[in-house]
């Protein structure tokens, strides 16, 4: 049942992924997301459908612009194949339930968001607020509950205070991030956070050992990091949750 639904939502979240694109691209420069249609960036040629399937448009013209030979970044094929997976992966574990279409929406907004923050460094407002509301509502209508708005509430305020506190470290796009993840994992937010900020140690680490203390002034988005936390805590949140305070 599960694996039916996930194999009956890849696809159409491919295209998905492609709006998603769509999004990335042209949200942050507050240009619309409905007209004009896809042209190259390179020489503003309008981009025809058959150029334009996910995925396998950009493998077969191997990542270049058909008319002028442009290269076309890897994060748009990435972009539509990290949506069709994660959404895929939520009606593998939710089934075709509402808690499945609310788990895919929250998924697609942490992709476009990682995408937009490791182009631009920013995670802007007019993307994760709205996206929070809906989150929140749609949870709070499937499973009723304070526990999701606390939860968000509550995780927002951690990063705030972080924030305050190591202010190079994070921005206020990474506080209202916490909103989203909190109102779409619940009480399993603190995992999110924590995972999050240990995977984006990893990079942390690589730059230190490369330039040695230059390294404090490159700037590594943490938004693709805290959306991997929140993918965590979404797939794996409760049993984890549940063997650490086993192990108290
Ligand atoms: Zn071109």
């Amino acid at each position: 049942m599960g694996l039916a639904a996930a194999g009956i939502a890849f696809f159409p979240a491919l295209a998905v992924g492609s709006f998603l694109n769509v999004v990335a691209a042209r949200v942050p420069l507050r240009r619309s997301i409905a007209s004009p249609g896809s042209a190259c960036m390179g020489c503003g040629t309008p981009i025809k459908w058959y150029d334009n399937v996910p995925v396998l448009s950009w493998l077969l013209l191997r990542g270049r612009c058909r008319s002028c030979g442009a290269g076309i970044s890897w994060r748009y094929p990435a972009v539509e194949l990290a949506t069709a997976v994660l959404v895929g992966a939520c009606f593998w574990k939710f089934g075709l339930t509402w808690e499945a279409a609310v788990a895919s929406f929250f998924c697609a907004v942490l992709v476009v968001l990682s995408a937009i923050d490791v182009e631009r460094r920013i995670v802007p407002n007019r993307i994760v607020l709205p996206a929070a509301a809906v989150v929140l509502v749609g949870q709070t209508l499937v499973h009723p509950s304070v526990e999701w708005l606390a939860a968000g509430l509550g995780g927002s305020l951690f990063l705030f205070l972080a924030a305050l506190a190591y202010p190079r470290g994070m921005g206020m796009g990474d506080v209202k991030l916490a909103l989203l993840l909190g109102f779409a994992v619940g009480r399993t937010v603190p995992i999110a956070i924590f995972a999050g900020t240990l995977f984006a140690l990893v990079p942390s680490a690589v730059l230190f050992a490369r330039h040695g203390v230059a390294a404090r002034k490159m700037a590594i988005p943490f938004a693709p990091f805290l959306a991997l936390g929140g993918l965590l805590a979404l797939f794996a949140g409760r049993p984890l949750l549940h063997a650490y305070l086993h192990l108290l």
